[in-house]
C-alpha cells in the first residue's frame, strides 16, 4: 500500500462526504504518489454545445462508486499505486492561451517527479496544453486517440485553438511522433474527404468506427499495438467515442459508436504499453440526467489505473 489511496467504505457509505476522484485525499502534492487526478474544468473552445466545464465535478461525484479491485486485470490498484486528486488547473474562460499556460505549470511539477497525471475536461482544446507539458519530460509522443472526430482542423472559426484542432497544433509544435499516433472511431458526417485526409497527411493513423466495427476489438489492439511501437504514449478519449446511448451527456454526439464494454476492452488491449499521460474530455453534465456518461468517463480512467497497477505488479 502507497501512502495516498482512498478510504475504506466501511468506515462511512461511499455517497458520503466531499467528492474527490475515487474518494482519494484531496492533497496537493508531487511527492510520494505515482498518479494525481487533476481537473481543467474549461470549455469555450468548443463548436457546439457548452457544458464540459461542469465535467470534472461531475466525473469526481461519480466516482465515488468505483472500488480499487479489477476483476479482469486482477490486481487492486492501490496495492501497487499511490494516488492524489491534486485539484483543478486554474483555468481563464475565454482566455485559451493563458489556460494552456497554465495547464504547462500544474502539470510540469508531477512529470518532472515520474507522476503519471489523469486529466479530466474540459473540452479538447485543453490536450494540447498537456502536451506541450508531455512533450518537455518525454520528447514528442506517441498518441492513443479514442473519438468519433479527428480534431485535426486547420482552424474553426479562423481561430487556431478550437476543439477541434489539438492534434493539428500539436503536430505543428512537433509535440507528437509522425507515425505513431492513432485515432480509433472516427464517423459522423463531414465536410468533405479532405477531413479525413488532412488526419492521415499528418501521420496519423485513423481507424474508422466502420472499420473498428468490422474488425474487432482483438485486430484494433494489434494495429494500435503496432503503431505506438513500445514508445512513450499519450492516451487521450474523447466520450464522444462510445455510443450516444452509453454515454449521452456530450457535445457533439455520433451515432455509431461503442459500447462501454468495447471500450473497456480495447483500454485493455493496452496493459503492456508505456502509457505516460491521460486525459477523458467532453462530459457534459448539464445533459447527462442519470450521471451515467460522467460515471462511464470514470470508469475509463480507473481501468487505466488498473493497467499501470498491473504494470507495477509485474516489475515494470
Ligand atoms: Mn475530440
Ligand atoms: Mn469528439
Amino acid at each position: 500500500m502507497g501512502k495516498y489511496f482512498p478510504p475504506s467504505a466501511s468506515g462511512a457509505p461511499r455517497y458520503s462526504g466531499i467528492k474527490t476522484f475515487m474518494r482519494l485525499p484531496y492533497v496537493k502534492t508531487t511527492e510520494d504518489i505515482d498518479f494525481a487526478v487533476i481537473g481543467v474544468p474549461f470549455d469555450t473552445a468548443c463548436n457546439f454545445k457548452v457544458g464540459a466545464r461542469l465535467g470534472p465535478s461531475s466525473i469526481r461525484e461519480a466516482s465515488a462508486l468505483m472500488k480499487n479491485y479489477n476483476i479482469n486485470l486482477e490486481v487492486n490498484i492501490f496495492d501497487y499505486l499511490s494516488g492524489v486528486d491534486y485539484g483543478d488547473v486554474p483555468v481563464i474562460p475565454g482566455d485559451i492561451l493563458q489556460t494552456y499556460d497554465n495547464i504547462v505549470s500544474e502539470l510540469t511539477p508531477l512529470l518532472d517527479n515520474g507522476v503519471m497525471p489523469f486529466v479530466m475536461g474540459g473540452d479538447h482544446s485543453i490536450t494540447l496544453g498537456e502536451l506541450r507539458a508531455v512533450a518537455k519530460k518525454y520528447g514528442p509522443v506517441a498518441l492513443m486517440h479514442f473519438d468519433s472526430h479527428s480534431d485535426t482542423s486547420v482552424s474553426v472559426y479562423g481561430q487556431k485553438y478550437n476543439h477541434g484542432t489539438p492534434f493539428r497544433r500539436a503536430m505543428e509544435e512537433g509535440l507528437l511522433q509522425p507515425g505513431h499516433c492513432i485515432q480509433v472511431g472516427i464517423r459522423g458526417t463531414q465536410y468533405g474527404p479532405e477531413d479525413l485526409q488532412g488526419a492521415r497527411d499528418l501521420g496519423i493513423k485513423v481507424v474508422t468506427a466502420n472499420e473498428l466495427h468490422k474488425m474487432g476489438v482483438e485486430k484494433a489492439g494489434e494495429i494500435m499495438r503496432e503503431t505506438l511501437d513500445g514508445r512513450p504514449v499519450f492516451l487521450t478519449f474523447d466520450i464522444d467515442f462510445c455510443d450516444p446511448s452509453c454515454a449521452p451527456g456530450t457535445g457533439t454526439i455520433e451515432p455509431g459508436g461503442f459500447t462501454s464494454y468495447e471500450a473497456l476492452s480495447l483500454l485493455r488491449e493496452l496493459k503492456d504499453e508505456n502509457i505516460v499521460a491521460m486525459d477523458l474530455v467532453e462530459v457534459l453534465p448539464t445533459i447527462d440526467p442519470s450521471g451515467q456518461t460522467a460515471f462511464l468517463a470514470s470508469v475509463l480512467m480507473n481501468e487505466v489505473m488498473a493497467i499501470k497497477a498491473l504494470q507495477k505488479k509485474n516489475g515494470k
